[in-house]
This record gives structure tokens, sequence and C-alpha cells, in this order.
């Protein structure tokens, strides 16, 4: 009997394209007929600056990313980063305050975490959910903070912001770790930009920092080396090993964004893709509902309750076993939120994408009151 298709619906590690991977699994003992492979191979060798130079120049040209800008590629994960950023840019200004945007839990997490480097204000009464995202002109901005951050797009609460925060001349902080690569973004307006890659752009080990130049060398003096971002940046991100199959992985993703239509051809697909589900959403009489307000909803994550606002937990089981029977993981609801959460990364297709929501309408044909 013909295996049945698996739909991976995870918020990370996700989805890759099936090419990426089949072509890691061709040259995964020989890379390039050099005889080794990439997981065998010295990080100071030629083959490897190939790949991490290629890596980079892909990057800078799929996000148009201006010469002033240093990419690098770390170690740590997006919760590495959430140390690294106060660690390196808190002192910028003498009061070693930031602002964070808290709309979600992981600007929550990354908030706690600063505050053990400096003051941090959250610019908005504290959200009693993470719904929606408060207008821009109310937020409190401290013009002496040495930075404002805010999540591009929350995975586990799906709230995503379709709009660059106007920061009134502070340097502009985002973690775009699950919406990178889904658009276009215009690089010039941050100061600094991470992403980990396990979600649109490879596998877990590797997180892209995108840091304007005059940024750097401004690291506090407890910050550990390979946290600060001008001892990696003179070295190419070769201080020390860096995770090089991650990057090399990175590497056939990002040219399998090319070969796709880049940026703008993500933007248009998630956009077709998460449409479809917030369709059905909305057309389901309340069956179906997703917490998050309609202009801040995500591409990338949607959560969703089924049978009644709070959710019916009954009704979420049937539902998930129904789709695992039809090849459909992963689309548990993140345990703090519960229900239903459906991620559509780059590698997810709009085919994929299309037999969950057929899925969808079926099951509120079965169950609907
Ligand atoms: N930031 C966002 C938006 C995330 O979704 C995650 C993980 O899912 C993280 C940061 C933390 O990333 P890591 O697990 O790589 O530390």
């Amino acid at each position: 009997m013909e295996k049945k298709k698996t739909i991976n619906f995870g918020a990370g590690p996700a989805k890759l394209p099936p090419s990426v991977l089949l072509q890691a699994q061709k040259e995964l003992l020989d890379y390039n007929n050099i005889g080794i492979s990439v997981l065998e191979m010295s990080h100071r060798s030629a083959d490897f600056s190939k790949i991490i130079n290629t890596t980079e120049n892909l990057l800078r040209e799929l996000l148009n990313i201006p010469e002033n800008y240093k990419v690098l590629f770390l170690q740590g994960g997006g919760s590495g980063q959430f140390s690294a950023v106060p660690l390196n840019l808190i002192g910028l200004k003498e009061d070693r305050c930031a602002d964070y945007v808290v709309t979600g839990a992981w600007s929550a997490k990354a908030a706690k975490e600063a505050e053990k480097y400096g003051q941090i204000n959250v610019v908005h009464p504290k959200l009693d959910k993470y719904t929606s995202i408060p207008d821009n002109s109310g937020w409190s901005l401290n013009p002496s903070a040495s930075y404002v951050y805010y999540c591009c797009n929350e995975t586990v609460h799906g709230v995503e912001f379709n709009f660059i925060p106007d920061s009134k001349d502070v340097i502009l902080v985002s973690d775009m770790s699950s919406n990178f690569l889904s658009r276009p973004v215009d690089v010039s307006k941050f100061g600094l930009i991470f992403a980990g890659a396990q979600k649109n752009i490879g596998c877990a080990g590797v997180t892209v920092v995108i840091v304007r130049e005059d940024l750097l060398g401004k690291a506090c003096k407890e910050c550990p080396v390979v946290l600060d971002y001008q001892v990696q940046a003179g070295n190419n991100s070769l201080y020390n090993t860096p995770p090089c199959f991650s990057i090399y992985v990175m590497n056939l993703v990002l040219e399998w964004i090319k070969n796709n239509g880049g940026t703008e051809a993500m933007e248009k697909l998630s956009k077709q893709k998460s449409s479809l589900i917030y369709d059905v959403i909305n057309n389901s009489g309340g069956f179906y509902s997703c917490p998050v307000n309609e202009d801040c909803r995500s591409r990338m994550n949607i959560p969703f309750r089924i049978g009644r606002k709070e959710g019916d937990e009954a009704l979420e089981k049937l539902f998930l076993d129904g789709a695992s029977k039809l090849g459909m993981i992963s689309l548990k609801g993140h345990r703090s939120v519960g229900g239903i959460r459906a991620s559509l990364y780059n590698a997810v297709t709009l085919e994929d994408t299309q037999i969950l929501t057929a899925y969808m309408k079926q099951f509120l044909k079965e169950h609907q009151p």
C-alpha cells in the first residue's frame, strides 16, 4: 500500500522544501565531489568559506541588505539573542534602558531576559491577553532608550505586525524568527534584525543577525565573546566553530526561495494560504474562532479554537485525531494557549493548505450543532 503523504504544519522546526532535503541527502556523503560530507568539513576550509559566503550573498540579495549592515550566523537560537541584544546594545546610551513592545509570549520572554542587563520599559500597559497590537501613536516611548524592541510575528499567539513601528528615531530591533523571508523588509529601517532558521529558512542550529555597522563595538564588558557582534563580524562568523551543516541547509533554502520568486512571491503565497484558513474560520458561524484581531492576524501561525470561543477540548481532540489520520501533523496549539495552531511557513504549499481547509469544512459539516 502506498504510504500516506505527511503534511507538517509544525511551528518549528518546520517543514523544509522536499527538493532541499533531497539535495542535502544527495550530498550528505560526498559534497561537491570532494569526498567528504559538510558534516566533516573544516570550518576554515576553502569549501566551507564558499558555503558561508554564498549564504550571506544570497541573503543580501533576497533582502536587499544595505552595505553598511553585517550579516552574522550565530548559535544560541532566538533565545540566545534575547540575551545578546541587551548585552550588545543596552549600553548605547548612558541610561542603559530599553523599550520593549510586548505583544505575545516571545517578546515577553525577551523583555524578561533583558531585565538582567538594564532597565526595561514595556511601552504600553500590560495586555491582559495577546490578541492585538496597541496603536503605535499611543506607545509611551522613552527618547533616552538605547533601542526599541518588538517581535514581528508572535509564533505562539499568532499576532503579526503588518507595519514597521515608528520608534521616534530610537534604534529599532526586531525578532523576525517566525516570519523571516516571508515578505520583503526594508532593512534600512532597523538597527538589528534577528531570526532563528528553523521555521522559514532552514533547520535548527543557526540564527541570522543583521546588524548596522555603527552599532558594533558597544557591548557590555560581561558580554560572552561568542555573543559579541563585533567579534563575530570581525571574524566573518568564524570566531569559533559555527553550525556548519545548518548554514549549508540555509544556503539550499535560500536558493530555493530565490528560484521560487524571492520574498515577493513568498509574501503572495503566504497571503493566499492564510486567507484560505481565515476564510473558513470567518464563515463557520462561530464554530471555529481565532481570538486575534483581524488587523494583526499572522500569515504564519494561525491559532484557533473549535466548538466555542474558549474551545471544546473533546471536539479539538477529535479534530486533531482526524487530521492525523489524514497525514496532517503538528496542528496542536501551543501548550500555553491550547486549541489548534496551523503554521504555514514558506515550505508549506497551497495544496497542503487546501487539504487542511477541505478537512476543516468537512469537520464543520459533521460536527456543527
Ligand atoms: N522568537 C520567536 C518568535 C520564536 O518563535 C522562537 C521559538 O519558537 C524563539 C524566539 C526562540 O527560538 P529558539 O528556540 O531558537 O531559542
